[in-house]
């Protein structure tokens, strides 16, 4: 299981900065046993949404956000209110916006920062993959993870080492993260977003809260 904890609002607010038409989506898996992404956040989040001036062009739940069939299915149904927003908001682990922004292919933000169990991290079928890291970049990153996604984990960008057809200099047979995220930023006319510098990972944020070790779920993670 993955555990999310939803963004600040200011957050969530400045990533949608000029961004009026908004389309949520939640996950009635895992997010949902979080209480950061079932039907009762959503709810609240488009409330809260619309409080600051946003118009909601519509709302979903999915039952596993990291299954990208069961989005494609249920966006198709969504079809018109998809397309009118400007933008889509994700609450759900940092795999579930993986999936939505490469189903979708429109810009993505995720609304939840993901966190460690300290247990196994789940398997799924889509090649998504979140390192629970506790402070989700996907919104400078077309939705594409340069933790999981480069080799190297880079946060600014490529290494330098990425080859003329494309590939990873580390494992030849792997696309260069940061050409996939360079080429889904360009897509989405969303370059100027590669103008954001990290500092070093704060690695303390991927260590599970004090609460969270005493919890029934940090025992099951752990097998105890
Ligand atoms: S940035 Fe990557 S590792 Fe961190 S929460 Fe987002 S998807 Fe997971
Ligand atoms: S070639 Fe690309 S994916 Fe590989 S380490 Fe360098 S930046 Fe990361």
């Amino acid at each position: 299981m993955l555990l999310s904890q939803q963004k600040p609002l200011e957050e969530i607010l400045r990533s949608l900065e000029g961004e009026l038409k908004v389309f949520i989506l939640g996950c009635s898996g895992c997010a949902e046993a979080s209480g950061t992404g079932g039907k009762a956040q959503v709810l609240e989040m488009k409330g809260k949404l619309e409080g600051a001036g946003k118009k909601i062009t519509g709302h979903t739940v999915v039952d596993f956000l990291c299954q990208k069939a069961l989005i494609q299915s249920r966006l198709r149904g969504k079809a018109r209110e998809v397309k009118e927003a400007d933008s889509l908001l994700v609450l759900t682990c940092g795999v579930g916006v993986q999936a939505v922004a490469a189903v979708s292919g429109k810009i993505t933000h995720p609304g939840c920062n993901t966190l460690s169990l300290g247990g196994m991290r789940g398997e799924w079928q889509g090649s998504e993959r979140c390192q629970e890291c506790g402070d989700c970049v996907l919104d400078y990153t077309g939705g594409i993870c340069p933790l999981t996604a480069c080799s190297k984990s880079l946060l600014n960008g490529a290494c330098g080492g990425t080859t003329k057809e494309g590939k990873c200099e580390v494992d030849a047979e792997m696309e260069c993260g940061w050409k996939l995220i360079y080429e889904r930023l360009e897509k989405q006319g969303k370059l100027d977003k590669l103008r954001q510098m990290y500092d070093a990972k704060d690695h303390s944020k991927m260590i599970p809260p004090k609460g969270l070790r005493l919890s029934d779920r940090w025992a099951l993670e752990q097998g105890k």
